[in-house]
């Protein structure tokens, strides 16, 4: 099986509500987000699929909505405040980890068709969570 790997970076701010460690409080991150697609065959031109197509669909999902985003658990209380704040935010139906914003990343790739292996988020350098289906 073939597969390439896109490496795209991006910003967010969020906290862990139920954290007991200082991750429930308002801080943010610079990331890398991996993302593996892969195939039986490749195409007419040699690839599993262009890399700028990969990026292409990155800046439409992770660009778009994720970068410079401030994510929350949708129960947070400080959604009401950012709402009066008009401040921008998303709120998510589980918390903001990078476990799950990896999977938000994996099933937006799969929606749009590609045969996406697994999502890797760095949270840092030395940190990282993966989201794949099998
Ligand atoms: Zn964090």
């Amino acid at each position: 099986m073939y597969s390439i790997t896109k490496e795209v970076y991006f910003c967010y701010g969020h906290r862990l509500m139920n954290h007991p460690g200082k991750c429930r409080h308002i801080h943010g991150h610079s990331v890398k987000a991996a993302i593996t697609v892969v195939a039986d065959t490749l195409d007419e031109q040699g690839m599993v699929c262009d890399f700028s197509s990969i990026a292409a669909a990155a800046a439409e999902f992770i660009e778009t909505e994720l970068d410079h985003n401030f994510l929350l658990h949708r129960d947070d209380p400080l959604v009401p405040l950012m709402e009066q704040a008009k401040q921008r935010f998303m709120a998510l139906p589980e918390h903001p980890t990078s476990e799950y914003l990896a999977k938000l990343i994996h099933d937006f790739f799969k929606a749009k068709g590609y045969r996406v292996r697994d999502v890797t988020l760095w949270e840092t350098s030395s940190s990282c969570a993966s989201y794949s289906e099998t």
